[in-house]
């Protein structure tokens, strides 16, 4: 059943902070999203009960998760199945580290080159319009309280509806994978170079899951590892702890000038990613963290502003710090708020935290934007084992359809293309 909702307008999470500072203070375990009303969660609860956990995972001790490697970054081919004639699907693993499915299509669809990601233009191909939405897409950085607290703010509204565009998402699924994207995005603001992060979430519920990256230019793409989401009745709030059940939230990070990435485990203990983001930042690496995401939908379900707020204090602040971080947030209006209506982040910032004495560091772009490519895809393909390109080759059907997982671009292959792929092989 594709998802809709009952609502006359939903506002996400408002002046509701989810944050670490202290495990003594640590937020209770109730998922703080908006329930509207308590026949209904108790509705919502008789369809959705979240998945027993198998094991006894607890914050202090992560455990490794068993099973195979996140597809972004394992590096180990995956398991390869056989080409049978009409269609298979092919994990593929390589230095690039995208993953992609490959899958042969009866039709008659016409061959058509691109050279970059396929973008879904959601604002129109005016490009009045186009400049005007992407306008507002930035992640703004700022130093509060003598440089001791590092602050990030994130107008993603242009790149969550880019992202549900491209992947046809429904609400929930935007409303997901949407908070994925701005949690990365944020994470990423310190990035330099060719760095790039990735935020995994692997869960027992419907949704199974998510795996979402950000590169230093601002860049983020990803995927929901089920789309859409099976739900069997109307959704009535948007808790996605149902949808997200028992599992481990990965973080990882690939540094230029590293050898090996570093990834960082916490168990899914809230359901919610930015409160699992925040406790992944305490737990992972000690850092009291605060992570606001929202994305605020219209009475018709579109997405009409969507941010984030990220505070982390460093080592060594005086625990007043915390304390007059914790007080201020509260009149902090909502990121999606904000993002709705397209009010300057630099000067809420200025104004909310103005005892902290804020200094803002600039901003920078960021965008649904994935580096894949026709030329990306003819190389995978070359990758193939010969036999394989050659029954490809020999068989059809054509067009052979490539689509990209990070971020649902298809590249069409022409039997000529897949012959010239497969004489032009060595070996
Ligand atoms: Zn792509």
């Amino acid at each position: 059943m594709r998802n809709t909702l009952p609502f006359d307008g939903f506002r996400t999470i408002s002046n509701r902070y989810h944050g670490v500072f202290h495990p003594a203070r640590m937020p209770c375990k109730k998922v703080p999203v908006k329930i509207l009303s308590a026949t209904s969660e108790k509705r919502f609860n008789r369809f959705y009960h979240p998945p027993p956990v198998e094991e006894p995972w607890s914050l202090s001790s992560p455990k490794k998760r068993s099973g195979p490697s996140p597809p972004f970054f394992s590096g180990i081919p995956g398991p390869a199945v056989l080409y049978n004639g009409l269609q298979f699907r092919w994990k593929f693993s390589h230095k690039d580290k995208s993953s992609l499915a490959l899958r042969s299509r009866k039709g008659d669809a016409k061959c058509h080159r691109k050279k970059e990601m396929i973008k879904k233009k959601p604002y129109g191909a005016n490009a009045k319009e186009q400049l005007k939405a992407n306008a507002r897409d930035k992640m703004y950085r700022f130093l509060l309280a003598d440089d001791t607290v590092r602050g990030v703010f994130i107008h993603g509204t242009r790149m969550i509806n880019e992202m549900r565009s491209n992947f046809d998402l429904g609400i929930l699924e935007t409303y997901i994978l949407g908070h994925a994207y701005l949690g990365c995005t944020l994470m990423s603001a310190n990035l330099k170079g060719k760095d790039r992060i990735s935020l995994s979430i692997d869960g027992t519920g419907p949704a199974k899951g998510l795996s979402v990256e950000a590169n230093a230019y601002g860049e983020v793409r990803g995927f929901l590892k089920k789309n859409p989401i099976p739900v069997k009745a109307p959704l009535e709030s948007l808790n996605m702890s149902p949808f997200l059940g028992a599992g481990m939230l990965s973080v990882t990070k690939i540094l230029e000038g590293m050898k090996q990435p570093y990834t960082g485990q916490v168990a899914l203990e809230y359901g919610n990613i930015a409160e699992d983001l925040a406790s992944y930042y305490f737990t992972s690496e000690q850092t009291p963290t605060v992570f606001n995401l929202s994305i605020n939908f219209n009475k018709e379900g579109e997405v009409v502003g969507a941010g984030g707020l990220f505070l982390q204090v460093m080592p060594g602040a005086p625990e007043e710090t915390d304390k007059k971080i914790e007080a201020l947030l509260a009149s902090f209006p909502s990121p999606g708020d904000i993002a709705e209506r397209a009010e300057n982040p630099e000067e809420v910032i200025q104004a909310v935290f103005s005892e902290l004495t804020p200094k803002l560091l600039g901003s920078h772009r960021v965008e649904f934007f994935c580096r894949c490519s026709e030329k990306a895809f003819s190389q995978h393909l070359s990758m193939l084992p010969k036999k394989d390109l050659a029954a490809i080759a020999n068989e059809g059907p054509f067009p052979v359809e490539l689509c990209c997982h990070n971020c649902n671009s298809t590249y069409h292959f022409s039997k000529e293309q897949i012959t010239e792929i497969w004489k032009g092989k060595k070996g």
